[in-house]
């Protein structure tokens, strides 16, 4: 039996490995994605917990302006260089915008997962704040 060691442990996705196939940031097996950027609730190979990290909205709102400006400078170019009916720019962008965004979505969730998974961050919780601030470990007194 692993102990829940301090450094990344062999046989774990990097970063960019994790993000790209929605790896489990623990063991590396497929499914992190329920649904098309819904989590799984935990890993079905190892069990982790994937609740109990919160990556919220951050990806979507830096994605929304990110996905924005790259679809308005292509809409311009197009529009400029092709002249085209309106519903080609409809046929073009509504799609470009739902699988960009999808995928970005999926993309930075899944990497701020595995990214928060290795630096072992959580939802802070009562127990924490009980706990006096200054006791490092190591310290045990009484
Ligand atoms: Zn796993």
């Amino acid at each position: 039996m692993m102990a829940d060691g301090s450094s990344v442990e062999k046989g774990q996705p990097g970063l960019a490995e994790a993000a790209l196939f929605g790896l489990c940031p623990r063991c590396g097996a497929k499914g992190l994605f329920a649904g098309a950027a819904r989590f799984a609730p935990s890993c079905k190979v190892c069990g982790l917990d994937y609740g109990q990290y919160n990556v919220g909205d951050g990806p979507a709102a830096f994605l929304t302006m990110i996905i924005g400006a790259i679809t308005v400078a292509l809409a311009l170019w197009v529009e400029f260089t092709f002249d085209p009916p309106v519903w080609v720019h409809a046929l073009l962008w509504i799609p470009f915008v739902a699988i960009t965004t999808l995928a970005g979505l999926r993309l930075s969730k899944a990497a701020l997962l595995a990214a928060e998974y290795q630096r072992k961050a959580r939802q802070a919780t009562g127990e924490d704040l009980r706990k006096p601030p200054s006791a490092g470990p190591g310290q045990s007194g009484d």
